[in-house]
This record gives C-alpha cells, structure tokens and sequence, in this order.
C-alpha cells in the first residue's frame, strides 16, 4: 500500500529562536496552532478519502520545533493523533514529527514512543558548525550527532533535514553534511535550498550586499549531486525544495525556488549520466533507449537537456525500451537526427 504524510502545521509556537532563515508564519501559511478538537476533525476527514485512494497516512506534526512547544498542548495533539492509529491502522500508518536538533533528550523520545511516534525528523540544516553559528541556529553539529543516536536507539526512524546555501556556506559544506547524515545512518532526508523570505536575517544581508544564496544552476548542480549521494546510500530523499504556497512566492526576495525544482533536479542527474556515456562513446549522434516514464526526464525540464548537448554539438533520437533502462549507442550513420 502507498504512504503518504498527512501534515498538520504546528507553527513557531515554543521556539524561541530566531534562525536567520526561519519566518514560521509564511511557511506554514498561518500562525494560529490547531486546536485537538481541529486535528481530531482533519483526521476525521480523511479517513474515507484515504480508504477510497488506497493510501495509508502518517500523521505528521510539521512545521515548528514540534518537541519544544507546551507539553500539555503536545501530548494532548500526540493523544488525538495515537487515538486515530489505533482506530484505523489501515489508513494511519503511525505519528511522525519535526524539531531541532537540541529538543530531543531521553524524557521527551519516553514520551514520543509511549504515544506511537514511529519517526523523528531533525532540522540539522548543516553540519558544518561555522554556517550553523553564522545562521543563529543555536545548536551544533555534535547536537546533531547526539540526537541521531539517541533517536535510533529508540527504534525510531529518523530524518535528517538539510539546507543549501546559507549563509557562509559552500557546495563542499553541503556535500560534507549528506555524508555525516549517512554515518548517522539517516533512514530519510529532506533538502531544502535556502529561500530569502522578507524580514529575515538573511534578507536584511542581502539588501546590505554581504550574502547571496547559490545560484539556480549551482543550486541544480549540487542537489544532483546530493541525490545521486543518498540514493548510493539508500537513504530516500523524501522531499527537495519546499511545498508550493503563496506565502513562500510573496515572500520571497531572493534564494531558489521552483515549483518544479525535483524534476528539474532528477533531469539533470539524467543528463549526467548520458554525458558519462556520451563521453565514453565518443561522436557526435546517439540513440537514446530508455522506458516510456524516463523520456521527459530524458529531454530534460521543458527541453533543457535536449539544449544543453545541442549547444555542444550532440544530438540525440529517443527510443522506448522497457525497464529501468537508460543505455545510449552511437546513431547508425544513415539515421536522421
Ligand atoms: S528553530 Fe525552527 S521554528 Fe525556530 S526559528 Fe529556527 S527554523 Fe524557525
């Protein structure tokens, strides 16, 4: 059965943070905390809805540092969440929950588990301890290490979020962190390029001319790379770039975002590989032979690959061959591009 995230924003409420990325009230889309009663009901609601599609949902408390707001608000959400678990283990698969990476100690991981939370996802966000400083996380790199450990200990998944382009960070920092996240033995992550939203820190340094975030293309480049990384080590990359919403497109003066930043993403990582084995081949004409669901990551997001060895010279005719297949041969001379 297919899993999804039924994500339930639990914005800002308890943290006392001010990262330097980080404005809650335009990434989660309002700033009012869902009341029980208010989950309870959207659960409620999507009991059929997921019986009817075949899904089966987690219940994800999304949004702020999730560990650190009001206790007696926390448990009374993760009570409402267990209650829905147990009544319905075919359409909720288990609880999971975000929060920084100094909110996870012994006594709140007792608490998570006695309430079925089956996964933890922290926002590490670098593991380089310069960035994390320069950003005002307010944690460290060894915090990260720490709750990691401490989470799997627990027999919970955990998740481990990252960001691209912060402040005083670099592509070799970012890669850096992808493979602490793999010693950490990370069962999921997340990357999320920096977006500039107004009245952040960053924004301010930005319009005083000291930070810019990657580029696009840098951007394109390096979470390529990151994929390629975490699917060499197993860890499924649960989501790359942040959800599509008015907030974040009102608010944002500068950084990456794209609605279809993924897909952009995977077509570069295809045209990488078909650049390996153009390379190999040498020549200038090439058949493409790929599945039917690989074409339009073959030619690229609206063309681009098709372009980019065109302007090199290279041109290429596509062939559907079934599987998860993508081998290139040198175009019969004859054979019109
Ligand atoms: S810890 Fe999380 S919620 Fe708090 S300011 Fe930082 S990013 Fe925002």
């Amino acid at each position: 059965m297919k899993q999804t995230n039924l994500s339930i924003f639990i914005p800002h409420k308890g943290c006392p943070n001010t990262c330097s990325f980080c404005n809650q009230r335009f990434i989660s889309g309002s700033e009012r905390a869902p009341t029980p009663e208010e989950v309870r009901a959207v659960l409620a609601s999507q009991v059929n809805i997921l019986s009817q599609s075949g899904l089966k949902a987690e219940i994800a408390f999304f949004g702020g540092s999730f560990t650190a707001v009001d206790k007696d608000y926390r448990r009374a959400l993760l009570y409402a969440a267990s209650e829905y678990v147990k009544e319905f283990p075919e359409q909720y698969a288990g609880i999971r929950c975000s929060t920084r990476p100094d909110c996870i100690d012994e006594n709140i991981l007792d608490e998570l588990k006695l309430y079925g939370v089956t996964a933890v996802e922290l926002g590490a966000q670098s593991m380089n301890d310069e960035v994390l400083k320069a950003n005002l996380r307010g944690h460290t790199a060894e915090d990260v290490r720490k709750a990691s450990r401490l989470i799997k200990s627990y027999g919970i998944e955990l998740g481990l979020q990252m960001m691209t382009g912060l402040y005083q960070d670099k592509p070799s920092y970012c890669l850096d962190t992808a493979r602490e996240f793999a010693s950490l033995k990370a069962d999921t992550a997340r990357i999320y390029p920096t977006v500039i939203l107004k009245g952040t820190m960053l924004d301010e340094l930005r319009e005083q001319g000291v930070y810019e975030s990657f580029s696009f293309e840098d951007t394109v480049d390096l979470c390529a790379k990151l994929l390629l990384f975490f699917e060499e080590n197993n860890i499924p990359v649960i989501r790359l770039g942040l959800h599509a919403s008015e907030g974040v497109e009102e608010q944002m003066t500068g950084g990456v975002y794209h609605q279809a930043l993924g897909d952009i993403v995977k077509s570069r990582i295809m045209l990488m590989k078909m650049r390996e084995q153009i390379n190999r081949l040498g020549g200038r004409r090439f058949v493409v032979y790929t599945d039917k669901r690989n074409i339009g990551t073959v030619i690229g997001h609206c063309g681009e690959n098709r372009d980019l060895l065109a302007e090199e010279g290279i041109t290429f005719k596509i062939k559907e061959k079934s599987g998860e297949y993508l081998e290139i041969k040198a175009a019969p001379q004859k054979l019109k591009q």
